[in-house]
């Protein structure tokens, strides 16, 4: 059964001065929007503050969404909190009017503007909304823009390596070499290979 939809605006009560539609996203919205993501919608509620404006039997929706959510950061992992503010543009179209009509019409005479089919009567945002939350999130989101990441970590732990394995560190050894039998072998003769003619 399909769940009824979070965000339903009767055409009928869109005047001619538009209509304002405030409200909160509900955390149960954001945890279903964002589940096939790596965000975690963490600190509540989201918002929406949209103006819906009727052209014929178009809707234009202009506004904008917001919502929180913790993502780990791309170069040292810590977790991080984003505020996501996808900006929410669209032209919502009668789908009988869309399927009868060219496509790229709509596509070309929208601008920017998503075009959203509905049914007529009942202008849904649910969907418009979760996608361009989900659409917002960050590739690569940072804790900090001077993040050192975790390679600092590794350099680190190389540094603090028994000064006495230093000539194995440095001979990087492939992966064949890296068994464990071949490493001995150096760590026991050291000094065999630097008998070579020069
Ligand atoms: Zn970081």
């Amino acid at each position: 059964m399909r769940k009824k939809p979070d965000f339903a605006i009767s055409v009928a009560d869109i005047d001619a001065s538009g209509k304002h539609v405030e409200a909160a996203i509900p955390v149960e919205f954001l945890r279903t929007a964002f589940e096939d993501s790596d965000a975690e919608p963490r600190f509540g509620d989201g918002h929406v503050d949209v103006m819906l404006f009727r052209s014929g039997p178009d809707v234009v929706v202009r506004g904008r969404a917001s919502a929180k959510v913790q993502l780990a950061c791309g170069r040292c992992l810590e977790p991080v909190e984003v505020t996501l503010a996808p900006e929410i543009s669209a032209l919502m179209v009668p789908a009988s009017k869309l399927s009868s009509a060219s496509k790229d019409e709509h596509e070309m005479g929208s601008g920017d503007a998503d075009v959203v089919p509905y049914d007529g009567e009942t202008v849904v945002l649910d969907e418009l909304l979760r996608d361009e939350l989900v659409l917002d999130v960050p590739m690569i989101p940072l804790c900090s823009e001077s993040c050192p990441g975790i390679s600092t970590q590794a350099q680190v732990a190389e540094r603090a390596v028994d000064p006495r394995l230093a000539p194995l560190m440095a001979l990087k050894p492939s992966k064949a070499q890296a068994k464990v039998g071949v490493l001995t072998a150096h760590r026991f003769k050291p000094k065999k290979k630097t008998k070579k003619k020069e």
